[in-house]
């Protein structure tokens, strides 16, 4: 068990700056989920943390001591790749055993080890099979095998459950929740799927383009996006997002898009945004019927019922919604529907700066 501290870090790989001053904060026991599109620096940060990379500047410390030149090897931190790199001519408990062997543990602690860890993990009965005998889920606590046994002091995952099929992924998502709430070892956890993160993490970190956007629980960062980007990221499907500006008609605001249509807003502090060019963001399922005078009519383009919920892509003037409705509408393309918002439904943010004004 240990907590994580990361202050200032900078890497570059030549004149290319990969990250640029990240600071974070992984408290002890902590599932934390670092999340951002490809090429933003999470597989980098995480093998820094590991030791595989050198930095450029900032501490990486691990309980209060700073690490930035110990060695891997007595880092006490165990990786789990992508690709499970098991040793094809090995068993399996030869394969989750093996760093143990490396480090000349007796033998009768090894097998106590792997069986301890086969059991977790729901391997007991293949610890005689080799690699490619196992399905592609299978493999992968394989390889996760091979990190408990090491009891290390903290986990890191680098998009562990990307070469599985989207079930088994949603399978082992629980799994590795399970297997957290057991062992309680920090873990962190890397994945380019908002999804993943927002179903795993105690805390997300949104990064992008080698900075952290922002930090928070999931529902958090859900309801209260720092700025466009982490809007635009989390959440699925998608926040729609509406240029225009904010109007103020004697005691009434309201948001005027760029065609003219007029949308209801909830409060927004008027001399924040009077004038300025703002978008205007609003989840999919913060839309509702209209019981009575609907304050925003669209015409349907496409609906899809789905039983449970019904998704609608629809034309507010020019502008295209996504619409989730809990409900079911007997509706189809070209009717006009009327919509308003729910309570406390919306976020506006600076176009310019992209950030959320509250
Ligand atoms: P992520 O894991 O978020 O997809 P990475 O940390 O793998 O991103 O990479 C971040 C950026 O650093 C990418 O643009 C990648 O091309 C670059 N990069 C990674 N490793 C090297 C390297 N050894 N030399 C040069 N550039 C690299
Ligand atoms: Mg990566």
């Amino acid at each position: 068990m240990a907590s994580v501290d990361i202050q200032n870090l900078r890497k570059s790989y030549a004149d290319l700056k990969i990250l640029k001053d990240v600071s974070l904060s992984v408290p002890d026991g902590a599932f934390v989920v670092l999340v951002g599109p490809s090429g933003c620096g999470k597989s980098t940060l995480l093998r820094m943390i590991a030791g595989l990379e050198d930095i450029n500047g900032g501490t990486i410390s691990i309980d209060g001591k700073v690490i930035n030149d110990v060695e891997p090897k007595h880092r006490d931190i165990a990786m789990v790749f992508q690709n499970y790199a098991l040793y094809p001519h090995m068993t399996i408990a030869e394969n989750m055993g093996f760093s143990l062997r490396l480090a000349r543990r007796p033998k009768a602690e090894i097998a106590a080890r792997v069986d301890e860890a086969a059991r977790i993990l729901g391997l007991s009965a293949y610890l005689d099979r080799f690699p490619k005998q196992l399905s592609g889920g299978q493999r992968q606590r394989v390889a996760m095998g091979r990190a408990i046994v090491r009891s290390p002091k903290v986990f890191l995952f680098d998009e562990p459950l990307s070469n599985l099929d989207a079930m088994l992924r949603v399978q082992m998502r629980a799994e590795l929740k399970e297997l957290h709430a057991r062992l309680k070892t920090t873990m962190i956890y890397v994945t380019h799927d908002q999804i993943e993160a927002m179903t795993m993490a105690d805390v997300i970190v949104v990064m992008r383009e080698g900075i952290v956007e922002q930090v928070g629980r999931p529902l958090e960062l859900y309801d209260n996006p720092a700025n466009l980007f982490v809007a635009s990221f989390i959440g699925s499907p998608a926040m729609n997002f509406l240029k225009g500006t904010i109007e103020t008609e004697g005691a009434v605001q309201h948001f005027l898009t760029e065609d003219g249509t007029k949308w209801p807003v909830n409060a927004v502090a008027a001399g924040a945004v009077n004038g300025r060019g703002v978008t205007y963001g609003i989840r999919p399922e913060q839309f509702v019927v209209a019981t009575a005078q609907g304050h925003i009519e669209a015409t349907i383009k496409m609906i899809e019922p789905t039983g449970s919920e019904t998704h609608i892509v629809a034309m507010v003037g020019a502008v295209q919604i996504v619409v989730l409705l809990r409900e079911r509408l007997d509706a189809r393309p070209g009717d006009t529907i009327k919509l308003d918002l729910k309570p406390g439904a919306g976020h506006i943010f600076d176009t310019e700066s992209g950030v959320a004004i509250a």
